[in-house]
């Protein structure tokens, strides 16, 4: 890289939206006596954005990667680090220097942890995570949940069972439920009288079990939630509640070109860049912009949303994205910058790479990067 950053593209991040969701959250839960663990990944867990976090009372923050848990270490941001994606076994070393709490759901892996632990004098939380039918980690069967906890328990002397958790919603689609959630508890409670003691935690998923916490319907020995998108775009799917920001990201655009062509494409049609066979309809000649970023850079055009009225995404190459402006509110023009709202899965690109510029704002600085 050659040092300087270009001004565009630039991520936008308030961190007083951020802050106002993540307190309005934080409220909730703990008058349920639910603890919450920030999950940092969606943003690359941005050390400035993650302390966010803590500011508001959020001790505990997640991510699915060890390098994140590391960056956060190292920028001596004081939490308790937690480790969210099952791990790998050729990564415990540094699961054991880098997380103190991990979830889990493989018997070997966790008698290697141990193993880990005690080399470096460690002790590690785990939660065993239990498969409702969502079909990514988890045991499946309540049997083998049970000996695993047992074996934790009384064996494994560097770890510290703490809990039971469950995830929903990812692979499988499956909707999280109190239904499902009482399947968890029930778990968990064969578990307390195998173990003879109760547990610190039942972790009742994540931003798709949040709607549950707001209507009333959360069972009430769930006490642990594992949230990253409610907070970061003020719900999620089917749930947005009004009391929550959904602006906390801003990316800005710059145009590059600006004029009138057809909108049907002149010639004879083959496939795209990416070999797809696209369609695309006739509207005569319109007015375009094109900007100076791609799918390089936020992984889907159709994730981003513009802000100025009347602006619609017509595609994206890997460097390029595509607007029909011919609607727009204000009229657009070579070198204008334009802003959208993004996707929490266009997040995870935009804040991985170095060709997008992230600035914060708010807690009363202006801008910092
Ligand atoms: C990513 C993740 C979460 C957070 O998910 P959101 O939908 O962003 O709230 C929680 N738990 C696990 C295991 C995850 O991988």
């Amino acid at each position: 890289m050659n040092g300087r950053k270009l001004p565009y593209p630039l991520l936008e991040i308030d961190l007083d939206k951020l802050r106002h969701n993540l307190a309005a959250l934080n409220e909730r839960c703990q008058s349920l006596s639910v603890e919450v663990a920030g999950v940092v990944k969606g943003f690359t867990a941005l050390p400035e954005v993650v302390r966010a976090y803590t500011d508001c009372g959020i001790r505990c923050i997640a991510s699915s990667r060890t390098a994140q848990l590391r960056a956060i270490r190292d920028a001596n941001v004081d939490c308790e680090r937690f480790l969210i994606r099952i791990p790998m076994l050729s990564e415990l070393s540094e699961v054991a220097a880098l997380a103190d709490m991990s979830l889990q759901s493989e018997l070997e892996t966790l008698r290697a942890l141990n193993a880990s632990c005690a080399q470096r004098e460690k002790r590690h939380k785990v939660i065993l995570m239990l498969d409702l039918g969502d079909l990514r980690e988890g045991f499946w069967s309540r049997e083998e949940l049970v000996d695993a906890a047992l074996e934790v328990e009384y064996k494994l002397d560097h770890l510290e069972l703490a809990g039971v958790g469950t995830n929903l919603g990812c692979y499988g689609s499956v909707a999280a439920t109190p239904e499902k959630l009482r399947e968890l508890v029930s778990a968990a409670e064969a578990v307390e009288r195998a173990i003879g003691r109760e547990l610190q935690y039942i972790s009742g998923g994540a931003s798709s079990s949040v709607h549950m916490l707001l209507n009333g319907t959360l069972p009430a020995r769930v006490n642990h939630l594992r949230i990253g998108e409610f907070a970061l775009f003020g719900g999620i799917y089917g749930c947005y509640p009004d009391f929550l920001r959904r602006d906390v990201f801003t990316l800005r655009l710059e145009v590059v070109e600006c004029r009138a062509k057809p909108s049907y494409p002149v010639g004879e049609l083959t496939v795209d860049a990416f070999g797809k066979t696209r369609e695309y309809t006739d509207r005569g000649v319109r007015r375009r912009a094109l900007c100076a970023a791609g799918r390089v850079d936020y992984g889907d055009p159709f994730d981003l949303t513009p802000r100025l009225a009347g602006v619609e995404v017509l595609g994206a190459s890997s460097d390029h994205t595509i607007l029909d402006v011919e609607d727009a509110a204000v009229p657009v023009r070579l070198g204008d910058v334009l802003d959208f709202g993004v996707s929490y899965g266009s997040l995870v690109y935009l804040t991985n790479t170095p060709e997008v510029r992230v600035a914060c704002r708010g807690g009363g600085q202006k801008i910092t990067e």
